[in-house]
């Protein structure tokens, strides 16, 4: 799909500059530019072959650990692979022109992270931090032998190198709630903002999709970032239709010259 030049009403400019605290809450959409595959994106979307309810979910690691750990195996190697993209790098130079930002994020690479944002709220866990099913430590071996190639076949975990425990991906799977530490800093920063950007998420996964609600729900300006109209779009005060990498970058620079 091509998009004409993104241009931005005087109006979202204003509200951007204006803004005391910004949320932006972003999915597997912002990252689909640096070549980490989503769960939903029509064609490409991960899930067309696979069935994540049954699998990356906390009965399909208690009944075969080992096919969710080679899943996982070839997620992390596509996300080391990864660089992070236009879109990434735009939101870590939002945050060093407002008065306050928070981002609550869906995904669990570490492609924010990579582009210069911090204290990144990872509403479902992060890939690159497994722990010990056993002790609960965080794991830093390695992920499976040096001689097995992560091709999604099949991998034993690890074991805890303090309690021998079984490791397990650092992701929060289907049928586990998340943090509620984590839960409650997202709710916070949405209550808190005068601005939410939402970015690349198709909002059906929960309790997530409901953040932007409490945006709303305190007079928050809406804005959104997709490529195509989703059940965010009858709430949004702003529609962006575009690619993240394209659209983000255009937006900043638009609003604050940089
Ligand atoms: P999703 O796959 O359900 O939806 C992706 C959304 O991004 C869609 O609305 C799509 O239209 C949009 N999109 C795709 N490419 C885009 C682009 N270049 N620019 C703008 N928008 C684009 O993703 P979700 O809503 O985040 O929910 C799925 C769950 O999958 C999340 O919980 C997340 O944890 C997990 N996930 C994470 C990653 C990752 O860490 N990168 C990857 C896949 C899935």
């Amino acid at each position: 799909m091509a998009f004409a030049c993104p241009q931005f009403s005087t109006r979202l400019l204003e509200a951007l500059r204006q803004s005391r605290h910004i949320a932006v809450f972003t999915g597997a959409g912002i990252s689909a530019e640096s070549g980490i595959t989503t769960f939903r994106t029509a064609q490409t979307g991960l899930w067309h072959h696979l069935d994540p309810q049954q699998i990356c979910s906390i009965a399909g690691l208690r009944n075969q650990p080992d096919v969710v750990w080679g899943l996982m195996a070839l997620r992390r190697a596509e996300m080391l692979q990864a660089q992070p993209n236009a879109a990434h790098i735009a939101i870590a130079k939002l945050a060093t022109k407002v008065n306050s930002l928070s981002l609550i994020t869906q995904n669990d690479d570490d492609l924010h992270e990579r582009a210069g944002s911090s204290s990144v709220i990872h509403l479902h866990g992060e890939m690159m931090r497994p722990r010990c099913f056993g002790c609960g430590r965080d794991y830093s071996g390695p992920f499976h032998a040096p001689d097995i190639v992560a091709d999604g076949s099949p991998i034993e975990p690890p074991r805890c190198q303090h309690c021998n425990g079984r490791i397990r991906p650092g992701p929060v799977l289907f049928g586990e709630n998340l943090t509620k530490r984590v839960w409650e800093a997202a709710a916070q920063a949405m209550r808190g903002c005068d601005l939410c950007l939402i970015v690349g998420t198709s909002g059906k996964v929960n309790p997530a999709a409901s953040l932007p609600l409490l945006a709303k729900r305190n007079g928050a300006v809406l804005v959104q970032v997709n490529l195509e109209p989703n059940d965010f779009s009858p709430i949004v005060d702003f529609e962006l239709p575009g690619a993240a990498g394209v659209v983000l970058p255009a937006l900043i620079e638009a609003a604050f010259g940089v």
